[in-house]
């Protein structure tokens, strides 16, 4: 069990998010913006942050950039990537996340992916570029 927070604007995709690591027993804290983000972070101290990069206002590279400036620097966060923006996996890791996952999720592995990452395991490694 670990504390996850998920920053995510599409209410479907937060849905899908929250039930599938809540069945495996995680705490979820929802975000559907930046807005509020340390004071979360303050709050709920969570062990994982799940971060979509396409967001209203602030999008997740400037929200990432204000985690790593923070007192929670070492935080582990993870880039949530549209599958079409291929462009945004190398975006992702060259601005400092310590991993993504693709949208849409493959709903089988997703819970798999996350555990990864909590384990500090990089996912995706086989896929190319
Ligand atoms: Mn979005």
């Amino acid at each position: 069990m670990a504390r996850i927070l998920i920053v995510e604007d599409n209410p479907d995709n937060m849905k899908l998010f929250r039930a599938l690591l809540t069945l495996k027993g995680h705490e979820v804290t929802a975000l559907p913006s930046g807005d509020g983000l340390q004071e979360a972070l303050v709050q709920h101290r969570p062990d994982l942050v799940l971060m979509d990069i396409q967001l209203p206002g602030k999008d997740g590279f400037a929200l990432l950039a204000e985690i790593r400036a923070s007192p929670h620097a070492a935080l582990r966060v993870v880039a949530l990537t549209a599958h079409a923006m291929t462009g945004d996996r190398d975006k992702a890791r060259a601005a400092g996340f310590d991993d993504y996952i693709t949208k849409p999720i493959d709903i089988a592995s997703f819970p798999d992916q996350v555990a990864r990452a909590l384990a500090g395991e990089l996912n995706d490694t086989r896929e190319p570029g």
